[in-house]
């Protein structure tokens, strides 16, 4: 059996992940869990998200079905802040996933859907749910179920004690730091290094303590053990969509519509600009459309790649179209433009720069007489090499690739 749950939380508290770490403690009774609960992100533009579009799929082997869908309908129901106001939660079980639901993770990870969308496709799949108030939690709920993750990463979850929700988090900084030095490149997004930031952890009421990401549950547990901090009451490893670019969609600037993630290729066609904020902008451009990309104040260093940015450079982009604009979370920089700057050319005979001799009337070496027309180029050096940048780990999006999960020689990871 495939159980999906979402939309439990609101702003106020509670936490979709940890509705399913205590689910799965109550259903060891019932059955085995198979392999690994999936923390499943979906489309990071999905516009009733609370935070981070998170949902859950846990897999029981159970010879108990009606018990175990009792169990989960009243974890979700004790453990829902169904006062939030967009909090609408959804329950899914199924007993085998089907090609549509497998289509329906695709969409909902790159598209916005719609809770009939979801209704309909558990109706004609007879699939048993269960839902409350508006029940948008159906989408994601279904989307965990059918997710196939190709491509994955780990979370390991640490929750608080529930007599610690909405107070400060006791972590020792130097236990973060020191896990992230024994621990990365084989865990990541743990601290920020050039925002000197520790990011493993939230700061709203919500009962996570922190989480560690990374690609070996070895190197996670390792990390895990260097960290001081208030006792946790339980942990969970996930398995996740983290960190794959499950989102990003290859399309031509042309196609870039609102609410979905991409990745362009296309040539700067308008210098970079920074506005009052220290929001940085700047055209993409190819043969028949363009689009104007930002980097936002959050994204702090990533900017003053952007800024070294010229037209002409040919990039390719990552990151969600929004107000018809790209947020950037990453660049590969395929080829720099020669940028050049005029001078005034070299007397032939002395070997000294010459002088205008005039508007329009060329320029001429005051010692020796010489003459020329026109003024010469020279070419600047470029302060940036061609490769793969990305946002700090403050600035991250849940779903994009670190480039520290690449094995290619020119990324350029920010740690
Ligand atoms: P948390 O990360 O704290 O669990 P959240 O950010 O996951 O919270 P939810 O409370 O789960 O936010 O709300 C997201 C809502 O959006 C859910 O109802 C989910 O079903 C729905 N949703 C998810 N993906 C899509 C999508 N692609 N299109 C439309 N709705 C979506």
């Amino acid at each position: 059996m495939i159980i999906g749950i979402d939309d439990t939380d609101s702003e106020r508290g509670l936490c979709t992940t940890y509705l399913a770490a205590v689910l799965m403690e109550r259903l060891q009774p019932l059955g085995k869990l198979q392999d690994l609960p999936r923390l499943v992100r979906l489309n990071p533009c999905a516009p009733f998200k609370t935070r981070g579009n998170a949902a859950i799929a846990l897999e029981l082997d159970t010879s108990r079905p009606q018990e175990v869908r009792e169990v989960a309908l009243r974890t979700v129901t004790e453990l829902s802040d169904l006062s939030g106001k967009n909090t609408n939660p959804g329950l899914v079980a199924v007993d085998c996933v089907s090609d549509d639901m497998r289509r329906f993770y695709r969409r909902a990870v790159t598209e916005i859907l719609e809770i009939e969308e979801a209704r309909e496709l558990l109706d004609s799949e007879g699939a048993w749910h269960r839902s409350f108030k508006k029940g948008r939690g159906l989408i994601g709920a279904l989307a965990a179920v059918g997710a196939e993750l190709p491509d994955f990463t780990y979370e390991l979850i640490a929750y608080r004690e529930r007599s610690r929700w909405g107070s400060p988090r006791e972590i020792e900084a130097k236990s973060v730091w020191e896990a992230d030095r024994l621990t990365y490149p084989l865990t990541w997004d743990t601290v920020d290094h050039a925002n000197q930031r520790v990011v493993f952890a939230p700061h709203s009421a919500d009962p996570i303590l922190f989480g560690i990401r990374g690609d070996d549950p070895s190197a996670l547990e390792q990390a895990f053990s260097c960290i001081v901090s208030e006792p946790w009451e339980r942990r969970v490893l996930y398995r996740t969509n983290q960190g794959t670019d499950a989102h990003i969609l290859a399309a031509d600037i042309g196609q870039a519509k609102n609410f979905q993630s991409y990745r362009l290729h296309g040539k700067v066609s308008e210098a970079p600009h920074a506005i009052a904020g220290g929001h940085v902008f700047f055209s993409l451009q190819n043969e028949s459309a363009s689009i104007t990309c930002a980097a936002f104040e959050p994204t702090k260093n990533f900017r003053t790649i952007i800024k070294k940015l010229h037209p002409g450079d040919e990039l390719e982009v990552c990151g969600a179209v929004r107000d018809g604009t790209m947020n950037l979370e990453k660049i590969n920089v395929l080829d720099l433009a020669d940028r050049d700057m005029p001078i005034s050319p070299v007397c032939p005979q002395c070997g000294r720069r010459m002088e205008s001799a005039g508007k329009g009337q060329g320029y001429r070496c005051r010692r020796c007489k010489t003459r020329a027309d026109a003024r010469t180029r020279v070419i600047l050096p470029r302060d940036l090499e061609t490769g793969f940048y990305e946002v700090p780990p403050s600035a991250r999006r849940h779903l994009a690739r670190p480039l520290v999960r690449e094995s290619r020689q020119n990324a350029h990871p920010s740690r």
